[in-house]
């Protein structure tokens, strides 16, 4: 927890608060009456120097206030893992409704994992992976777009499967994320196939 790797981003996290350092896991959670998060600022909230992302939905905002007020500033080593946790988790939320939508297509029962990593020495971040995608979203929809990428692409390798199929064009469609959260957009023209559900 205390390697040298880890110390630059510590001190990108001290400072943050209003009184420079790092607030103690368990202490009392707010920072007076500000009710500063030190996770955020710039409207960023940095993790460490790959990670990083706009705290832009509710959902997520509502994750860091959670854990926040529950630990009370953190320095990256001890947030990491919850971190690992909730994208492990929103990951095989959505490996198990993906399934149930290629079952309901296709009628094939498969099965895919979630594979997880604590934070280590060598990933401070840990690591959250289905198929060859690693999962480096925060917010529910990038999970549930790369998670659909995954998931999508061990099919095509492991089981001859192209799913799922644009029932216009006949070809594979692609996850991406809109405006209305993770979709499956055809190839050839972009329209919407079908909103991934989770
Ligand atoms: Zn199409």
């Amino acid at each position: 927890m205390t390697t040298a790797n880890s110390a630059p981003m510590r001190e990108r996290w001290r400072g943050k608060g209003r009184d420079g350092d790092r607030h103690p896991v368990g202490a009392p959670a707010l920072y007076g009456e500000d009710r500063q998060l030190p996770a955020i600022y710039g409207g960023r909230v940095a993790l460490d120097v790959e990670l990083e992302a706009e705290p832009h939905s509710a959902d997520v905002r509502e994750f860091l206030w959670t854990e926040f007020t529950r630990n009370g500033a953190m320095s990256a080593p001890y947030f990491a893992p919850l971190l690992v946790e909730r994208r492990r988790a929103l990951a095989q939320r959505a490996v198990e409704a993906l399934l149930e939508d290629v079952r309901r297509d296709t009628g094939h029962v498969l099965t895919v994992g979630v594979t997880s990593e604590a934070p280590s020495s060598l990933e401070p971040a840990g690591h959250v992976s289905v198929g060859d995608e690693t999962i480096q979203g925060i917010d529910p929809s990038d999970i549930f777009v790369e998670t659909a990428e995954g998931l999508q692409c061990l099919l095509v390798d492991r089981d001859r499967l192209i799913w799922p199929m644009c029932p216009e064009h006949r070809v594979g469609a692609h996850a991406m994320r809109t405006e209305a959260g993770a979709v499956w957009m055809c190839s050839v023209t972009s329209h919407e196939v079908a909103p991934i559900t989770v």
